[in-house]
């Protein structure tokens, strides 16, 4: 079936014995069951989701898990606190089994201190390595998971999914991947080899800036060591960012639709602003990297970065603070434009500080947007 038919119909079998189109909220810490055998049997049972505590989710988390484990075109999804405790659940369950991890360079930025930080000092190796390296030569018998994000938070690199999946698989490795960025609308990770996919729902899947949830999805066998992570440390999805999530993906095709056709409107009008260096976005990529887009990806989401001129600190102050449809945030993935300005170099003197900032394009109207921009470059131009 069609993704747009998967998302409107997934997600609602609950609904039906409530002769409703959507499915209830269960608000619940205690699983009651009608008698001493149900309650026993619930204990034993092998299935891989099982309402038997509070804690491992009710009816409304199974309907978002699984219409979320169809549209990522594999068997099994868990439904986690956060975007960040999905990562953390992927990157613990797998590395307490083999000890030694690889890991994409330029990941999102909490992602990388938590492998340098508690990764580390729990005696867990961790390489980082680029799109130039051949992980074939990082891999060491130690190696229990290559993990990517792609493309990545900090530079937007993109790697050779395909080719660090057959040098992993080649191994018996697990590769996970962060597809927060490509939405399952615009990236399938599952299809192009990946054994794990990890979305921070908070974004484009939720969509209203409303709630924070994570969404893990792969194979039940792959899944297995990251479910059991997740239950014994109590990663809990609240019932109500999973009704809420599952909403989202009611809309998610068409959002990105939207999103898409108006980031290329607002990104290709800054490209010819004078004021503008370099819009950093993958469909703007040349060469091997433009291949990777193409073959990788079916589409383009809303944030991308823009490099502006150099200039002093009060006017790109100005700048900041003269947008008025971008709030300025650190997140994306909601119907409003945002601007995230990114870390300032303290060292360099202001004048010669590559400012940079990341455009989260929202569902206002494009042109507006341009307008609005175009009003607070002038700060800029001295
Ligand atoms: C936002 C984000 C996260 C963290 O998700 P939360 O839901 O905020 O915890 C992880 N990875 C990427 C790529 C993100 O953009």
């Amino acid at each position: 079936m069609n993704i747009d038919t998967q998302l409107t119909h997934l997600g609602r079998a609950s609904a039906k014995s409530m002769q409703s189109v959507n499915p209830p909220i269960t608000k619940t810490s205690t699983v009651v069951f009608p008698d001493l055998h149900s309650f026993e049997s619930s204990k034993t049972k092998t299935v891989f989701e099982n309402i038997r505590y509070g804690r491992y989710g009710t009816q409304i988390t199974f309907e978002l898990q699984q219409a979320m484990a169809k549209i990522e075109c594999t068997e099994t999804c868990i439904a986690t606190a956060s975007g960040m405790s999905a990562i953390v659940a992927v990157l613990s369950s797998y590395a307490e089994l083999g000890k030694h991890i690889l890991v994409s360079e330029g990941v999102y930025k909490s992602t990388k201190a938590f492998c340098e930080t508690k990764l580390a000092k729990s005696g867990i190796e961790i390489t980082f390595f680029n799109k130039n390296d051949h992980i074939e030569n990082l891999i060491t018998p130690e190696t229990s998971l290559v993990y990517i994000e792609v493309p990545s938070s900090t530079n937007m690199q993109l790697l050779d999914i395909k080719s660090v999946c057959k040098a992993a698989h080649g191994k018996g490795i697990v590769v996970a991947c962060d597809a927060t960025w490509g939405t399952p609308i615009f990236f399938k990770p599952h299809l192009l080899g990946i054994d794990i996919s990890i979305h921070s729902a908070t974004k484009y899947i939720n969509g209203h800036s409303d709630i924070i949830l994570g969404l893990i999805t792969g194979t039940d066998e792959k899944m297995m060591p990251v479910r059991d992570w997740c239950y014994r440390y109590g990663s809990y999805a609240a019932s109500d960012s999973c009704w809420l999530a599952l909403r989202g993906l009611r809309t998610l095709s068409i959002r990105m639709k939207q999103h898409q056709e108006n980031a290329m409107i607002v990104a290709n009008w800054l490209r010819s602003q004078p004021e503008v260096t370099n819009v950093i976005y993958p469909p703007f990529f040349t060469g091997i990297d433009l291949e990777l887009w193409k073959t990788q990806f079916s589409g383009a989401a809303g944030p991308f970065k823009v490099e502006l001129q150099p200039c002093q600190d009060h006017n790109f102050e100005q700048f900041i603070n003269s947008l008025d449809l971008f709030s300025i945030g650190a997140s994306y993935g909601g119907f409003s434009s945002v601007v995230t300005p990114t870390n300032q170099t303290k060292q360099e003197s202001s004048i010669n500080k590559k400012r940079i900032v990341r455009f989260h394009i929202g569902l206002e109207n494009p042109y507006d947007l341009c307008d609005d921009i175009r009003k607070a470059l002038q700060y800029l131009s001295i």
